[in-house]
C-alpha cells in the first residue's frame, strides 16, 4: 500500500474512543503505531453513530471525587479551552448519585483527535476493514486488511483490538462471550435537532418536574428522595444542569393513546454543546430495536429500517406535543447503528458485579470507574429510555466510591501478543465497561502496555509481572489509578487537589 509501512510495533484495529486513546498513548510511549479504521472518521460511537449522551459524564464518584482523568481529562480540558466543551457541572442534586456531566462537542472532539494523531506521528489507514489475523499458532503476528486496493497483510508486534465488538479477537481465536440474541440490549439510530426554544421548554420542566425521570438520581449512598429531585427540577434556571431530559410522561402517554408514539422506547434527549453557548438536542433513545446480534448483517439491516421508521414517529411527537419544539428541526441522523451490546473477551481476569458494588481495588489497576453495574436497556416504553434497567431501585448495584479496572481484563486467555480495549474487554454482563470514558481508560492503558511490551520484548501476559512499569507511565500521563482527586472549584478546569 503506497505511502505506508507494512510493519509496525503496535497495530490498533478500530479508531473509536478506545482505539484513538490506545494509539495516541502507544505513540507517546515510543511505539511506531498504526490505526486501521473501517470508516473515514475517528471516534466510532462517539462520532459516527453518536455522540453518546454522556459525552462525557460520571467522571466523579459519590464522594464528589474525580476518578477518571488521563486521556479523558486531557481531551476535555483541550476542548474546554477552545470553547468546545462545557465545564464539569456539579449541581447539588447530581453529586450524591455520581451522575454529573462534563459535555464535549463531538464534532470538535473528532477534529482534535485527527490533530493529535498528527502531533504524535500515528499512521492512519482509513476506509479499511480488518478481516483476519496473521498468526503463528496462538501468537498474533499481524492483521489482514481489505480495502479498495485489495487484501493485504500488515505485520504488528502487538495488536490491540478496539473494534468494540471484539472482532479481531475472534479472528485470532480468543474466547469471547455474548448474551443470547433473545436478551441482547436493543440498538439505536440517534439523531440531533436544533431550533429548540430552551426557555419555553425549561418553563415546562420547572412547572412539571414530576413528568421527568429521576431514578438515576437516587443512590443508596444518599438520602435524596424523588421529592428532592422534583424540587431541584422546579428550580433549575440553566438547562445545562439537567444534562439529560427524559420522561415527558403524560405527553407521551397521551401520544401513545393517539397512536403518535411507538411502544419501543421512552421520550427524551441529551444536550450537546455547540460554539457560542448554543445547544443541540441529541436523541439516542427514541428508536430501539432488539434481538439483533452485531454479527448478523440481516438482523442489523432490519434494525436500521425499523429505527428509521421510529425516528419519524418520535420527531412528529416532539414537534406536536412538546413545548419548545414547535420550530425545531433535525440536523443530523447517524448513518451507523449505536450497537449497545456485543461480544466480550474472556481475559486473565473477568471483572464482575461484586467487584463493582464492593468498589474492589486491584494491585494491577490501570484506572477507575464509578459507573453502576447492570444498567440494561430493554426495548419497551416502560424503560423510559434513561438506562431502563432491572437493577434500578434503592437496592441497585451502585458503587459507593470507585472501583479499579485490572490490567488482566485487557489480556485475552491463551492468545499472545494481543490486547483488547473498549467495549470488548473482559467483564461479566453487569460490569460491562462500555461507557465512553471507560473505553478511553482501557484504551490508554492498552496503548501504554503495548508500547512497553515492544520496548521490553515481552508479551502482554508477561507484562502482568511488570505492572508497576505500566502504572508508572500511566501516572505520568495523568491517569488516576490509586486515589481519586478532590474537585475544589466547581465550574472550573484543572482545580484539583
Ligand atoms: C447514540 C449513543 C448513545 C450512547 N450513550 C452512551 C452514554 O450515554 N454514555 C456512555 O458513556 N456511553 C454511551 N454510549 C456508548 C459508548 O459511546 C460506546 O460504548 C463507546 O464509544 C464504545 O467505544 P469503543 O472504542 O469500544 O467502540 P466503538 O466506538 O464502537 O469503536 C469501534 C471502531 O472500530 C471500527 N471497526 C469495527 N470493526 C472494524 C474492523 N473489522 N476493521 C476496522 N475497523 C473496525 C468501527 O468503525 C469503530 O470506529 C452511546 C453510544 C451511542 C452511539
Amino acid at each position: 500500500m503506497a505511502g505506508y509501512d507494512t510493519e509496525y510495533d503496535v497495530i490498533v484495529c478500530g479508531g473509536g474512543t478506545s482505539g484513538v486513546a490506545a494509539a495516541i498513548s502507544a505513540a507517546r510511549t515510543g511505539a511506531k503505531t498504526l490505526v486501521i479504521e473501517r470508516t473515514g472518521c475517528l471516534g466510532g460511537q462517539m462520532c459516527v453513530s453518536g455522540p453518546p449522551g454522556f459525552a462525557y459524564a460520571r467522571l466523579f464518584n459519590t464522594h464528589g471525587e474525580q476518578d477518571t482523568a488521563g486521556f479523558v481529562e486531557e481531551t476535555h480540558a483541550r476542548l474546554y479551552k477552545a470553547g468546545h466543551a462545557w465545564p464539569h457541572y456539579h449541581p447539588k442534586h447530581r453529586v450524591p448519585a455520581a451522575y454529573t456531566f462534563s459535555y464535549v462537542d463531538p464534532e470538535w472532539w473528532m477534529l482534535m483527535i485527527f490533530n493529535m494523531m498528527e502531533e504524535e506521528g500515528v499512521d492512519l489507514l482509513l476506509d479499511s476493514l480488518v478481516v483476519g489475523a496473521v498468526k503463528d499458532n496462538d501468537t498474533v503476528k499481524g492483521v489482514i486488511v481489505e480495502n479498495a486496493d485489495g487484501r493485504r497483510e500488515l505485520k504488528g508486534k502487538i495488536v490491540i483490538d478496539c473494534t468494540g465488538e471484539a472482532y479481531f479477537a475472534n479472528y485470532a481465536g480468543a474466547e469471547t462471550v455474548c448474551v443470547d440474541v433473545e436478551d441482547i440490549q436493543p440498538h439505536t439510530i440517534s439523531f440531533t435537532a436544533d431550533g429548540v426554544d430552551w426557555d419555553k421548554l425549561l418553563t415546562y420542566i420547572n412547572r412539571n418536574p414530576e413528568q421527568f425521570e429521576y431514578q438515576q438520581l437516587l443512590h443508596r449512598a444518599s438520602d435524596q428522595t424523588k421529592e428532592d429531585v422534583y424540587k431541584a427540577y422546579s428550580k433549575v434556571i440553566d438547562i445545562r444542569e439537567l444534562g439529560e431530559v427524559m420522561g415527558f410522561k403524560d405527553l407521551r402517554d397521551a401520544a401513545l393513546k393517539n397512536g403518535d408514539w411507538h411502544p419501543f422506547s421512552g421520550a427524551g434527549f441529551f444536550l450537546q454543546p455547540k460554539e457560542g453557548g448554543k445547544i443541540l438536542a441529541h436523541f439516542q433513545h427514541s428508536s430501539h430495536w432488539d434481538k439483533t446480534l452485531p454479527t448478523d448483517a440481516w438482523a442489523l439491516s432490519r434494525c436500521h429500517i425499523e429505527c428509521r421508521k421510529q425516528i419519524q414517529i418520535a420527531w412528529r411527537f416532539f414537534k406536536n406535543y412538546v413545548p419548545g419544539f414547535e420550530n425545531a428541526y433535525i440536523v443530523k441522523i447517524s448513518t451507523e447503528l449505536r450497537l449497545r451490546e456485543g461480544p466480550r473477551i474472556v481475559g486473565d481476569y473477568v471483572l464482575n458485579r461484586d467487584d463493582v458494588i464492593n468498589t474492589r481495588q486491584f494491585s494491577d489497576t490501570i484506572g477507575k470507574s464509578s459507573f453502576p453495574a447492570g444498567a440494561y436497556h430493554t426495548a419497551n416504553v416502560n424503560t423510559l429510555a434513561s438506562i431502563g434497567t432491572q437493577e434500578l431501585g434503592k437496592d441497585r448495584a451502585q458503587p459507593i466510591g470507585s472501583y479499579d479496572i485490572p490490567y488482566r481484563c485487557l489480556v485475552p486467555k491463551k492468545i499472545e501478543n494481543l490486547l483488547v480495549a473498549g467495549k470488548g474487554v473482559s467483564t461479566d454482563r453487569a460490569a460491562y465497561l462500555r461507557y465512553v470514558q471507560q473505553t478511553m481508560v482501557t484504551g490508554q492503558a492498552a496503548g501504554v502496555a503495548a508500547a512497553l511490551c515492544v520496548k521490553n520484548d515481552k508479551t502482554p501476559r508477561e507484562m502482568e509481572e511488570n505492572i508497576e512499569e505500566i502504572q508508572e507511565v500511566l501516572l505520568s500521563q495523568n491517569a488516576i489509578l490509586f486515589e481519586p482527586r478532590k474537585l475544589v472549584k466547581t465550574y472550573e478546569q484543572q482545580e484539583y487537589i
